[in-house]
Order: C-alpha cells, then structure tokens, then sequence
C-alpha cells in the first residue's frame, strides 16, 4: 500500500470547524486532508514534518487582502505576503472591477499558489488609485457589468466591495452602496462594504446591509464609526449584527484602533471575522500579517481558539466555501498553517500608531497548500524581538 504524501506529526492542532484542540498527527493524501488521529505510522510517507511543540490550525483564511501587484495601487504579491505567514487562501476586497477582472483572474489569481478569490469592486475600475478615488465619478458603479463580471466568474467572484469614505466617494456613498447592493442581490452574493470617514451617518449605511454583507474596517477610529463619544456602540450596529450582518477587521494602514475595539469589545460587540487588510502601505508595520492580526485579538482577550475560528472557519463560510478551506476535516483541502505561539512581551501597533504591549505573538513557521510546504520568506519584524535578558 503506497504511503501518504505527507504526514504532520505532534503538533497541537487546532481546529475550531471540528471543535478540536488536542496534540494529534494530520495525514494529507491526493491533496486533501485523509485522517486526524493520535497517532499516524509516517514510515511510508513522502514528506515528514514534524510539528512538536508548534500550533497547527487549517490554513488561515483572509478575508480582506489586495494581492493585484502593478495594477492596484496599494497591491502586493501574494505569496510572500500571505500564503508565506500562514494565509493560504485570500480575499481580494475589490482590487478589480468589471473593466479590469479577466486581467486580474488571468495574470494573478490564476498563477499564484495562494487560494485566491475576489469580491469585485463595483466600480468598474476597481481601486487604481490613492488620490484619484475610483468612485468620485459614479459613472463607474455600473451594476450591469459588475453582474455578468460576477455571473461569468462563479468559481472565483464571492461577493461585490464598494468602499464609501468621502475621499474615495465624494458624497456619492449612498448611491454607489444602493449600486452595489442591488448587483449583490442579482448575484445572490454578500456585498463587503468598507466604511471609515463616510459623508452620510452610519445608520443611513447599515440600514441597507443584509444578512450576510459584510462591513470592513469595523474598529476605524476614522469618524463617523460604531463607537459614540461616551463609548457605547451605536444602534444601528447592533441592529445590523442582530440582522446577520458581519462585522470584520479590516485592520489596514489607517482603519484600526486599540480605542474602538477595546469598546466595542468591552459591550460585547465581538468581530465576526479578523482580516488583516494588508497591503502596500502597511506590510513592513504595523499590520505585517493575518498572524500579528490575530494575536493583536488575543491581546484583547479573545482566545486562541477564537482568533483562530475567526481567521478560518468564520471567514470560510462568509464566503461559502466551508466545505473547501478554513477547516482539517478529513476531506478538505490540505491547507495547513503551522505556528510557534511566542510567549514573551510584544509592541503591537494600531493604524493610529497607539501602542499595546501584548505577551503572545503567532509567528508563521511552515504553510501547507494542497499538502505541499511553503516556509516563510521572511523572520518576525525585527521590533518583535524580545528585549535581551527576557
Ligand atoms: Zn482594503
């Protein structure tokens, strides 16, 4: 009998789909995951990689990236950013509009190694620029294209993006949203709304949301946002939330704050997915990856097991694709994401530049995609380094 093609021995994996945390061997055959068990005989198998004293969770899952590299203005490559730091499957958040996806689907999401799928801008230019917004002339927000865009591209289109703040939008953020809502609905799919200094109040916006859409940029301290001045969450988020509308990261170069989560959070008003949002301008810091994304929740006191749902399962399902990723139940893909859970003291930073010093850091080790490795390009940013003596 021909062996598998790679086991992962000892690790402690965790797996929030299966409910599992517990130290146990995966085996990968024919790329899917083919067994978890305590123990699973590696003599035959073509590659080994022992996992002892690491965290192995399903491949991680990031549900707001910009991976169109030389095209997006704020784009990078995929591989290195992601799939490398323990993200093998990604999100594009409206990288591309209809004018722009064939190019998008042929050059990038077609070659590289990380899962890649997108949400379509509907804005048929999708986000070129940084100073030019892509919706300051809303003659771009054509639902027609942006449907049969969508429809000709069922495999890899998962839902459409609209971004609404002022500089991005002018004042036309209630007519692009309508837009794109109503090319969400002839698509059957979520729309991803990513909100942050918006020219019409927060309860106009959500009013609109669905069950299932998703708003980005959660905790931006960019005004109008969920928190009113005596730190409550507004209503109309947790109407929305109540509705079924999901609430994610988004952590981004300028949509994070320690201050806005820490109160959201302290109301119980808990992200519905953690995405990381990175790109160009916040890659080298202080974002760096899904992992540090994660681990800043920790900090927060969400758990390990919960940063982890919400990088996985959570964001797999947002997107209906549960049954392919986001989870190591036999018969997924054999997307694994392998960590060393770094005890020890940690800056981290929000997008206002507000420091917390945290105590546990995800450091990506080693990335499973389809049952073949991919190490990290790159160590821990070099202000994660302990002091010397700790
Ligand atoms: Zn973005």
């Amino acid at each position: 009998m021909p062996g598998f093609d790679m086991v992962i021995k000892n690790g402690m994996v965790v797996d929030p789909s299966q409910g599992l945390h517990a130290k146990k061997d995966i085996a990968v055959a024919g790329g899917v995951v083919h067994s978890i068990e305590d123990h699973i005989p590696d003599g035959d198998a073509r590659d080994v990689i022992e996992a002892d004293g690491l965290i192995v969770t399903p491949g991680l899952v990031d549900l707001h990236v910009h991976i169109w590299w030389g095209v997006a203005h704020l784009a990078i490559e995929a591989d290195p950013s992601s799939l490398a730091r323990g993200a093998t499957t990604v999100v594009d958040a409206g990288s591309s509009g209809s004018n722009t996806f064939p190019g998008f689907r042929r050059y990038v999401m077609e070659r590289v190694n990380t899962r890649a799928y997108a949400f379509l801008h509907i804005s048929g230019m999708g986000q070129l620029d940084n100073d030019i917004g892509e919706l300051e002339d809303i003659r771009w927000a054509r639902v027609g294209p942006a449907v049969d865009t969508a429809k000709a591209n069922q495999d890899l289109i998962v839902g459409i993006k609209v971004r609404l703040t002022e500089g991005i939008v002018g004042a036309n953020d209630v007519v692009a949203l309508e837009r794109a809502v109503e090319a969400a609905e002839h698509i059957g799919l979520p729309l991803m709304i990513h909100i942050g200094g918006t020219h019409h109040p927060l309860e106009e916006i959500f009013g609109k949301l669905r069950k299932g859409d998703i708003v980005t940029h959660s905790f931006t301290a960019n005004a109008p946002g969920i928190i009113t001045d005596d730190g409550k969450v507004i209503e109309a988020a947790v109407d929305a939330r109540k509705r079924g509308v999901n609430f994610d990261v988004g952590h981004g170069a300028g949509s994070f704050s320690f201050k806005v989560a820490e109160a959201a959070m302290s109301h119980g008003f808990t992200p519905a997915t953690i995405s990381s949002d990175v790109h160009r301008y916040n890659v080298r810091g202080p974002v760096f990856d899904l992992a540090t994304t994660l681990s800043k929740f920790m900090h927060l006191g969400m758990s390990l097991d919960e940063v982890v749902r919400l990088g996985t399962q959570a964001p797999a399902e947002a997107i209906g694709r549960g049954d392919i990723v986001g989870s190591l139940k036999p018969g997924a893909a054999a997307d694994v994401a392998i960590f060393r859970l770094r005890e020890g003291p940690v800056e981290f930073r929000d997008a206002r530049g507000d420091v917390r010093l945290g105590d546990r850091l995800l450091e990506p080790v080693e990335t499973v995609r389809a049952g073949r490795r991919f190490s990290p390009f790159h160590a821990a940013h070099h202000d994660h380094t302990p002091p010397a003596g700790f």
